[in-house]
């Protein structure tokens, strides 16, 4: 087994709720070309999920790029998704390039990070989750890798992604081990559909979060771009130059994302909704 370099982040997790509640959290909602994001840091965020543990009332995490919001433009349910969401993140440089423009101060989130420091959370907290999604060798790889880096998490029922859509029974299992963490990586928008059509029967304490390729990259399996270019925010043209396949979904989405933001800020008769 090999474990990704890049991971554990060793985040710093240092909440210490007792009863605090969502609505004193403070959070602000702004919006890129019509969809909702949160301005909020990583803290927060687990304040926030921290909080939905306490209360019992489950949420589910969207991390939000240039390419996500460019599908929702084009696909009603996704668009419906992220419009309903409990948490969107600020996941993409385009995103956080679009707040900037209009005057909101805000640090990338990426969600692979935000998973990360949701699973050191549940470890100090010792509570219970489940992974659905990946090739079961990964996986598998991953259950290993979890057990070792964060003991403090009972491992609920997981599944590798490559089920049928009908997925009642393996739901159902997963479900009845009450996990209070389900990160589910089946790629977008597959994960998204996936956890809104499941959330709310089989998951209703849960925490969910889409975490797309991240399985990959916590086993090792996937290279995460190098520091520099993170702090570039310039992790999309890494991701480029290793997985060109992506080139022609990002060809068609960026440019188009990129010409929307400028437009709306400069034709403001434009904004939409
Ligand atoms: N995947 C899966 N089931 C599928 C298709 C994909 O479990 O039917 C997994 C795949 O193994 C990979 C992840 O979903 O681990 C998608 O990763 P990607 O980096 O493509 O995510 P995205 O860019 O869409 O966020």
């Amino acid at each position: 087994m090999r474990l990704g370099s890049d991971w554990p982040l060793n985040h710093p997790v240092n909440t210490s709720l007792s009863a605090i509640h969502l609505s004193a959290i403070s959070k602000s909602r702004e919006k890129v070309l019509g969809y909702p994001v949160d301005i909020i840091d990583r803290q927060t965020a687990l304040s926030i999920i921290e909080s939905s543990w306490h209360s019992g009332r489950g949420l589910n995490v969207v991390t939000l790029n240039a390419e996500m919001v460019i599908a929702a433009q084009k696909d009603s349910e996704l668009d419906r998704i992220i419009r309903h969401s409990s948490l969107i993140i600020a996941d993409g440089a385009g995103v956080v390039w679009a707040l900037k423009l209009s005057g909101h101060n805000v640090e990338r989130l990426p969600g692979i990070e935000l998973a990360d420091a949701t699973l050191a959370l549940a470890s100090k907290l010792g509570k219970k989750v489940s992974l659905i999604g990946g090739k079961p060798e990964i996986l598998a790889s991953l259950l290993d890798v979890v057990k070792k880096r964060y003991p403090g998490i009972t491992l609920g029922v997981s599944h590798h992604g490559y089920f049928a859509e009908d997925a009642d029974e393996i739901l159902a299992e997963i479900s009845q081990s009450e996990p209070d963490l389900v990160l589910v990586a089946l790629g977008v928008p597959r994960q998204e559909f996936f956890i809104d059509k499941n959330r709310t029967n089989y998951f209703p304490k849960a925490t969910l979060i889409g975490v797309g390729g991240s399985f990959d990259v916590w086993t090792g399996n996937v290279k995460r771009a190098p520091e520099l270019m993170r702090k570039l925010n310039l992790e999309w043209l890494w991701r480029l130059i290793k997985e060109p396949w992506r080139a022609n979904r990002m060809a068609s989405a960026l440019p188009n994302f990129a010409f929307q933001v400028i437009a709306e800020k400069f034709l403001p008769s434009l904004k939409t909704r």
